[in-house]
């Protein structure tokens, strides 16, 4: 393919970057990305009174947070509107548009007669010059709308590159209002002149924008631009064939990274839901750029699996950097307002724990429980440091003391500890835990008194005995 292409992602900021928009996003990057083209980012805040400042920032901080940099923009349409107004002079001109004086209570009336006709509610044409029609006089006093002069005859057709072909009658569109009477263009028209001007070759777009597409592609003709290719994207229903709710999905895409996910694993997630790849389930931001295509975006809707993406975001962990995941868990923690005080290098803590975390706050749960002073809760406490745990974990405290400190010898001093106070394993290496992290469940005990060091694993058994 050649390396024209040119994609954009078009969010309005009425809201965060949820994992619908995410995904259309994703999707459109990384056609651009597959094809060596250019991904446009596009911020359609034409809407003021539901636009936000912090709508965009949230937007471009959920893209930033998955990877996904536009190669041009934001470009904002609020600061396109002379442009817009422009062409709408150009198309008035060339007779592609033109002014319509009815007025609300004459649609109202129209509206009226045909929902009595049981006719589809149209806009009738009354102002719509024709070759031999005499059109009424224009109203004094009134601003006029603009109106797209549709084609009567034919059809509108695509082929969808996810739907396949759609047609639409031409007799089933009438003639969309382009301008307001206050001169300002509206959404569908708005969006035609953005994807001619910044020369979009693939507009990949969730279906709910299906119904634009025949009156954008209608506008695009009058232009007389080059009509680019659609993909319309299926919904993505919630894991019980609902419409996504706040319970799976339709939230921010950076309660994700709230939530302890790893971006890589929701960029994982998302290529899947819709696409696939043969069986694959777990790849890299890289492969999947060189096995993105349209062919393989079903039709159908994706369902959310939050059990899925729970999966890929334990894989993407366990084969994480030490470095990295511990720089996450100390952020984390910062966050909770706990400061790392004692104890061993939060990266051994990772190695030790990280083939176990479902996300990053179980690191950093795990973090915080080697970093801070415990205090294990007092039935805890009372259930596990009886007397003679007590007595097993004064001796294993001094062989400690003395053994050469490796994972082997921690573990030969515990065995020797055994076998001295005629105790099986639990019996000593869970009042260990206990004892040095307030937990009485641990990954292998021997492990985890070598991660601490002796001096801290020393100083947090004496507090117990
Ligand atoms: N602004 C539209 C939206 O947020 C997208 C328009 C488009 O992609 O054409 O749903």
């Amino acid at each position: 393919m050649s390396s024209t292409v040119r994609t954009r992602f078009a969010p309005s900021p009425t809201g965060f970057l949820h994992i619908g928009g995410a995904r259309t996003a994703l999707f459109s990057w990384a056609y651009a990305r597959r094809h060596g083209g250019t991904f446009v980012l596009r911020i359609e805040d034409t809407d003021v009174a539901r636009s936000t400042p912090e709508a965009v920032q949230a937007i471009l901080d959920g893209m930033r947070w998955l990877g996904l940099e536009a190669d041009e923009g934001p470009f904002y349409q609020m600061q396109r509107m002379d442009r817009y107004k422009e062409v709408i002079q150009q198309m008035l001109a060339a007779g592609t548009a033109y002014h319509c004086y009815t007025s609300k209570e004459e649609l109202d009336a129209l509206r009226a007669e045909q929902e009595a006709r049981k006719e589809k509610p149209r806009y009738d044409g009354r102002w719509r010059p024709e070759p031999g029609k005499t059109l009424p006089e224009p109203p004094a006093g009134v601003q006029p709308v603009v109106r797209f002069r549709n084609p009567t005859d034919g059809v509108v057709a695509w082929d969808d590159q996810v739907k396949g072909r759609i047609e639409i009658a031409n007799a089933e569109l009438d003639d969309f209002i382009i301008a307001r009477a206050d001169g300002t263009p509206t959404y569908n028209f708005c969006v035609v002149v953005d994807d001619w001007d910044m020369r979009i070759t693939h507009v990949i777009r969730g279906d709910d924008h299906v119904n634009n597409t025949p009156r954008q592609i209608n506008v695009l003709r009058a232009l007389g631009a080059e009509v680019p290719l659609y993909a319309h994207l299926s919904m993505i229903l919630g894991g019980d064939g609902a419409k996504l709710s706040k319970r799976h999905g339709a939230v921010s895409v950076m309660q994700y990274d709230e939530d302890g996910y790893l971006p890589e694993a929701v960029v994982n997630y998302l290529a899947r839901l819709g696409w696939s790849h043969g069986d694959d389930e777990l790849f890299s931001r890289e492969q999947f750029v060189e096995w993105f295509d349209l062919d393989h975006i079903t039709p159908s809707a994706a369902q959310f699996n939050t059990d899925k993406l729970n999966w890929l975001n334990a894989q993407y962990i366990k084969q994480a950097d030490d470095a990295r995941l511990a720089a996450e868990a100390v952020a984390r923690l910062a966050r909770r307002g706990v400061v790392v005080t004692d104890g061993p290098a939060p990266t051994a803590v990772m190695a030790l724990y990280k083939e176990r975390a479902a996300n990053l706050n179980e690191l950093a749960d795990a973090l915080e429980l080697f970093v801070t002073e415990v205090h294990p809760a007092a039935e805890v406490f009372a259930q596990h440091l009886t007397e003679p745990a007590k007595a097993a974990l004064r001796s294993l405290r001094a062989r400690l003391a003395e053994v050469v400190w490796d994972k082997a010898a921690i573990n030969q001093a515990i065995k020797d500890t055994m076998a001295e106070h005629g105790l099986k394993m639990p019996q000593v290496a869970i009042p260990l835990r206990v004892a040095l992290l307030g937990v009485p469940q641990t990954p292998s005990i021997d492990a985890v008194v070598e991660v601490f060091g002796r001096e801290a694993a020393l100083r947090r058994i004496d507090r117990h005995l």
